[in-house]
């Protein structure tokens, strides 16, 4: 494994390297049987093994509640902005209350409009969600509302819930994707959580889907077979071929994260790195952070120039040094460190050195 670089990609992100190793030597001929993970079926009890494992797992890692399900299914986060209005719509009046506080969000909402009635509660737009803002949870009727939904982290911006609303009676929908395992959360305050798999849990194209089991059965005529929570939960998550792939990587993935010390430890880790980098933004004049520092997220650090020009020289620097895709989101621009689980400290401290390097050589 030479020629490897400190990946900050936003996702699809980087892996633990010992989970990469397992891939490849494992690639050819899984467990003696002569062929690949990605050449059996998913129903043979040997891939069912790996998808029990993966969810058995997950549970033991969140300390997820028994009532509720684990789902994997195919579309990663997105599809679930279809998914949610299709099987949380019906639980009452067919409307669906929003919180904004990023992209995706917007996207969500914009998304369950062709299925109900939604409601904004709160959008963050006025500033530049930069931060999360005050919000009236007197708005939200608990006798005409379906399901309230929020992105825990905003992975564009940088923001995050620090704590989540209470939302009574009414179900809060949660897109974890960009903070899925590295911060702990108390499951039960949710009806439902989830996420694409391509940051903290493995790869691209897979959505993990945790549902209150009292949620399930409420689906709209119209869902399809393959985005129905209840027959995706009565089919084990095999209502047709499952991306094994990405169900044996995500279980790698979890038995990295316990052998690391599990979530709490995961948590004190993006901590300590994301600290790393707003120590050296908030001792600069040169850097500015896109995120409120109330909302700061540990998983996705923000920041632009003083000069915005110096953008792509501060790029082109950062790869020479194996500091590779530190290019912000197009539409909030600047540069993004995105510090999910496998990165490493090492990495952190590398990127806080070269920013403080660049910042004495162009401020
Ligand atoms: N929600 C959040 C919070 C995300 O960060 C992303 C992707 N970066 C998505 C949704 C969309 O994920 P996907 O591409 O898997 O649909």
């Amino acid at each position: 494994m030479t020629n490897r670089v400190y990946n900050f990609s936003a996702g699809p992100a980087m892996l633990p390297t010992p989970v990469m190793q397992k891939i490849q030597e494992e690639f050819l001929n899984y467990q003696g049987l002569g062929v690949s993970i990605v050449e059996i079926s998913h129903r043979l009890p040997v891939f069912r093994e790996i998808l029990d494992a993966a969810e058995s797992l997950f549970r033991e890692l969140v300390g997820l509640p028994k009532n509720y399900r684990v789902l994997f299914m195919h579309g990663g986060a997105q599809m679930q902005f279809s998914a949610v209005p299709l099987n949380l719509m019906a639980r009452s009046t067919h409307k669906g209350s929003y919180f904004i506080t990023g992209r995706w969000g917007t996207l969500a909402e914009k998304e369950a409009r062709r299925y109900g009635k939604t409601e904004v509660l709160m959008d963050g737009k006025e500033f530049d969600y930069r931060q999360i803002p005050e919000y009236d949870i007197g708005r939200l009727d608990q006798d005409t509302t379906s399901y309230a939904h929020l992105t825990s982290n905003n992975t564009l911006y940088g923001t995050r819930w620090q704590t989540f609303p209470q939302t009574g009676n009414v179900p809060l929908v949660v897109d974890a994707t960009s903070d899925i395992l590295s911060r702990e959360m108390n499951y039960s305050l949710f009806g439902v959580v989830y996420a694409g798999l391509q940051k903290n849990l493995g790869t691209s194209g897979t959505g993990l889907v945790i549902v209150r089991e009292d949620l399930l059965g409420n689906a709209l005529p119209e869902t399809p077979k393959l985005m129905n929570y209840a027959l995706i939960d009565e089919q084990h998550s095999i209502p047709n071929t499952i991306n094994v792939f990405a169900v044996y990587v995500m279980r790698l993935v979890l038995e990295w994260v316990k052998e690391q010390g599990g979530v709490p430890e995961m948590e004190k880790l993006a901590e300590q790195k994301s600290g790393l980098l707003y120590e050296v933004l908030d001792q600069s004049e040169f850097y500015r952070a896109v995120a409120h520092p109330e909302h700061r997220s540990t998983t996705n650090v923000t920041f632009h120039f003083s000069h915005e020009k110096l953008l792509e020289k501060f790029l082109a620097e950062a790869d020479k040094e194996g500091l590779f895709a530190l290019k912000g989101h197009a539409s909030v621009g600047g540069a993004r460190a995105s510090l999910y689980n496998a990165m490493p400290l090492e990495g952190v401290e590398v990127l806080a050195q070269f920013m403080k390097e660049f910042e004495r050589k162009n401020g």
